[in-house]
């Protein structure tokens, strides 16, 4: 995602390898996969043996990484980054894997989430002399380890992550060991898989099978896993929760071809299709996507509707990055280079277009537009989640509630606006009902509903950069 861009961001991704040779390639390889997660930054950090070795810039991860900085990285083990900055500004020492000198031992580490009480323990350490080097909120974890009473591992970061919360998906690499754990909710996603002897750990397990890996489990809610010469070690953070997995990571983050809370993702997403066809019916002559983010859920659609799938737009994949600007302007010409719709096919034809989520509402407006200039006689839009209404405080850069085009206008408005012929979101129960694995009331669901798992006392966002704390959660 672009910065400056007005849509939501996506957040990061995360990868760790144990035990297996050439972990920074392999490290290097998961990045690659997990690139939708983010697209600001990206590093890797090894352990050689005798050091942890370090390389992270900004930029896509193929451009960060080169054979010669690769080569550098050498060992058995690493960890890997790819970021959108959701706290902290866009500051090179930002850039994660973060890496410190803790009374407890080097240790370099990769966060996925937002924690939301980071800038009051932030507060404390500042207050007590510590010193920060980034402004992004998994550095307080680092201070939490240095600073724990405990002696033994485990101990310490059973201490340490009890007393942080919020969304948290980390992996900390240290002196022959891996470290691998996730918040008791499980806002984000981790998984775990097995190559070569050894282990690996990812935000999605689209990166295992880039390498071959197999698909053990999810880390579980909670879980604190460390992998070391001395075997496995896996015990429980000691605090109690509710569960509160993130939806949206089956409606727009994950990658289809992704196994995320125990779901199938592409089959997750057309069941949204079949069922909001069946919520929301309509006569036409061809359903189509919004590529690629409808893809699944159109097909679903089309095939509960008994409705043709047609590809209406084409997609041109080979758009530098630098030519898309921020200015409205070249924006605009950036939004038109990236799909145009096939004349010949949608020419006085009524046409359902299914996209998974509206946020401000400009993209639905813009691929309308383009889809009635092309000569559509009707354009039906359907979306495969319910309105989101309110901004996450965990890990998705969401815009201020006031942008957010279902918090300010009504479903009248709303297809108003982006000039639908009719309008259809998919129900927060009809969404609800295809998860299996977990049940619908442990997922969080806040940016449907306003309800999170955790109280938020005052809403927006939190700066570490002023120390200022504009975003205060506790627990229920
Ligand atoms: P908007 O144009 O603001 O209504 O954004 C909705 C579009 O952005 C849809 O096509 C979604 O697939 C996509 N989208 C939804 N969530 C995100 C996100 N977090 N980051 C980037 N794009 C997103």
């Amino acid at each position: 995602m672009l910065k400056g861009s007005d849509s939501l961001h996506e957040e990061c991704g995360v990868f760790g390898v144990y035990g297996c040779k050439d972990a920074a390639r392999l490290t290097f390889l998961g990045l690659y996969s997990l690139q939708h997660r983010g697209q600001e930054s990206a590093g890797i950090v090894s352990w050689d043996g005798a050091h942890l070795c370090v390389v992270k810039n900004e930029g896509l991860v193929s451009e960060v990484f080169t054979q010669d900085n690769i080569s550098y990285l050498k060992g058995n083990s690493a960890i890997g980054h790819v970021r959108y900055s959701t706290t902290g500004s866009n500051n090179p020492n930002n850039i994660q894997p973060l890496y410190a000198k803790t009374s407890k031992g080097n240790f370099a580490l990769a966060h996925n989430g937002n924690l939301t009480n980071a800038a009051s323990l932030f507060q404390k350490f500042k207050s007590s002399g510590a010193l920060f080097q980034s402004t992004v909120d998994s550095e307080v974890i680092l201070h939490l380890i240095s600073q724990s009473s405990k002696a033994e591992l485990m101990e310490v970061l059973k201490d340490a992550l009890a007393k942080i919360q919020g969304a948290f998906s980390l992996v900390i690499l240290g002196k022959d060991c891996l470290v691998v754990a996730r918040d008791t909710y499980g806002f984000r996603p981790l998984v775990l898989g097995q190559l070569d002897g050894g282990h690996v750990v990812s935000s999605e397990s689209c990166a295992f099978d880039l390498m071959g890996a197999k698909y053990l489990r999810e880390v579980k809610p909670g879980e604190i896993i460390i992998f070391s010469k001395d075997g496995i070690q896996s015990d429980q953070i000691p605090v109690s929760t509710r569960l509160g997995m993130c939806i949206f990571e089956l409606v727009y983050f994950s990658r289809p071809d992704s196994l995320i809370f125990g779901e199938d993702v592409y089959a997750v997403r057309k069941e949204f299709g079949r069922i909001l066809a069946k919520e929301h019916p309509v006569e036409a002559d061809l359903v189509m996507a919004i590529p690629d983010s409808g893809n699944s859920a159109a097909l679903g659609y089309s095939e509960a509707s008994g409705i043709p799938f047609e590809f209406g737009m084409t997609r041109n994949h080979y758009i530098g990055r630098t030519f898309i600007q921020p200015q409205q302007k070249i924006r605009d010409l950036g939004v038109k280079i990236k799909l145009n719709p096939i004349k010949t096919l949608l020419a006085g034809k009524r046409v359902i277009v299914v996209d998974d989520s509206l946020v401000r509402g400009t993209t639905a407006r813009q691929r309308v537009t383009a889809i009635r200039r092309a000569g559509a006689k009707e354009v039906h839009l359907r979306i495969s989640s319910p309105p989101i209404t309110h901004p996450c405080h965990f890990g998705i850069d969401t815009p201020k509630q006031e942008k957010l085009i279902a918090h300010q206008k009504s479903l009248a408005e709303i297809r108003r606006y982006v000039d639908a012929d009719t309008l259809g979101y998919l129900s927060l129960e009809g969404m609800l009902s295809v998860v299996k694995k977990y049940k619908s009331s442990e997922y969080c669901q806040g940016c449907f509903t306003g309800k999170y798992p955790l109280k938020v006392k005052n809403k927006g966002k939190f700066s570490l950069e002023t120390g200022k704390i504009k975003l205060y959660a506790e627990k229920d």
